[in-house]
């Protein structure tokens, strides 16, 4: 278990959970920062006082020290901000709850500083996951899943000393609030229908991910760089209840899996507790009144971004980054309602389709290919 902790992205809804479970805990957080949600951020400061707070914008970041000038807590800015609070001394953990590309330079520096890092932040391990992790093992820096399923499979390879004797990583997908629906339907969804997730309650970004179904996309890619899994030992069901969280197959045949209520908390505290595991106040399953589970295949044409997804894992390489880069300009168009649900994965393919695949790229590589990608949705939206 960590005694103190440095939170990126804290007003999030990570962010905010991961807080709740530092109270639980007794956890003492060092540093928070945030793009520029000042007032929350600043509540937030004044309830756990840490050291450092770190803010995106020089703006917010200025006002925010003249609000907090009574306390003796230092306020930063900018990439360096954010930097200084990932690679704090006093942190043994560094929580990444930052959405998006964003995160890649305060994770490496988290990384190069060695410490825990609890992952919940996936855009920057399916841009440039192998990166990542190869750092991670050359600084030591401990690597442990937050994202729910992730964390599931996490939680099912304790006690598996031989990686060999992992067979399959079997995701579950609840199927989003269009399951059922075929691709023409979904195309015409509203940003408000695409917001309704039926078990989770999340940050705008990965809900609409979850609507498309591009979130588990991503979460296949995340699986393989975690796990250091071939893209043909990740499947994916179609799990409309949420009870299980995710399953690791053995080679005897043995299915493990983790089972509890929806609730972010769980992975949150157990990446910081770990390898204890701490009680909670969290309701417990309630089995018996629980919906039957039920397990389906995942619907490929009425969900063209988990294909497109399945089939950049597969090649490997920069179409990761331009699957993610491009996915997230699309989805920051359709969150300003400029373009439509159905642009999303029309958008992400068109900009696949115009972009050649580096395989093992540079950093500097990834970078460009995610500014073009960027640059590819924005141009082709503006037509
Ligand atoms: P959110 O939008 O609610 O919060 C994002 C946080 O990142 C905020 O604190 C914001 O200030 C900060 N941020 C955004 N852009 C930034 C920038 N350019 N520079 C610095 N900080 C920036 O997002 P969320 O739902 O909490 O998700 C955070 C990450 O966790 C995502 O990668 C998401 O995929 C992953 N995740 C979330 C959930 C969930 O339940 N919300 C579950 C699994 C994984
Ligand atoms: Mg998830």
């Amino acid at each position: 278990m960590v005694n103190t902790i440095s939170l990126l992205g804290s007003t999030g809804s990570i962010g905010r959970q991961t807080l709740d479970v530092c109270r639980e805990q007794g956890i003492r957080v060092a540093a928070l920062t945030a793009r520029s949600r000042i007032d929350l951020l600043e509540q937030q400061a004044r309830a756990f006082r840490p050291q450092l707070v770190a803010v995106a914008e020089l703006e917010p970041a200025l006002e925010l020290a003249r609000r907090l000038a009574d306390l003796k807590i230092e306020v930063a800015y900018g990439l360096d901000g954010l930097r200084r609070a990932a690679s704090l001394p006093e942190s043994e953990a560094v929580v990444t709850a930052v959405v998006g590309m964003a995160a890649l330079w305060p994770t490496m520096a988290a990384v190069e500083a060695g410490k825990r890092v609890a992952f919940a932040n996936k855009e920057t391990l399916v841009c440039a996951g192998e990166l990542v992790m190869e750092a991670a093992r050359r600084y030591g820096a401990e690597i442990i899943p937050v994202d729910s399923e992730h964390s599931a499979i996490f939680q099912c390879m304790q006690g598996c000393r031989d990686r060999g004797e992992m067979k399959r990583l079997i995701l579950t997908c609840s199927g989003g609030p269009f399951f059922g629906l075929r691709r023409e339907e979904v195309a015409k969804k509203s940003k408000a229908e695409a917001l309704c997730h039926p078990n989770w309650s999340m940050g705008e970004k990965i809900t609409i991910d979850c609507a498309t179904l591009m979130n588990k996309g991503l979460e296949y890619i995340e699986a393989m760089r975690l796990f250091r899994a071939a893209p043909e030992q990740v499947s994916v069901v179609i799990h409309r209840q949420s009870v299980i969280h995710s399953m690791v197959e053995f080679t005897d045949g043995a299915v493990l899996a983790q089972m509890g209520t929806p609730d972010m908390r769980l992975p949150i505290r157990y990446a910081l507790t770990y390898p204890e595991r701490r009680k909670s106040e969290q309701p417990p399953l309630d089995l018996l009144n629980c919906p039957p589970l039920t397990f389906a295949p995942p619907d490929l044409d009425a969900f063209p971004c988990l294909k497109m997804a399945m089939d950049c894992a597969k090649a490997g390489g920069t179409c990761c980054t331009v699957l993610n880069a491009a996915n997230e300009a699309a989805v920051e168009l359709f969150r300003r309602e400029e373009v439509s649900l159905g642009q999303i994965p029309d958008l992400v393919a068109a900009a696949l389709d115009r972009t050649a695949n580096i395989r093992h790229p540079s950093l500097e590589q990834i970078l460009d290919a995610d500014r073009r990608a960027r640059t590819l949705v924005m141009e082709m939206a503006a037509c």
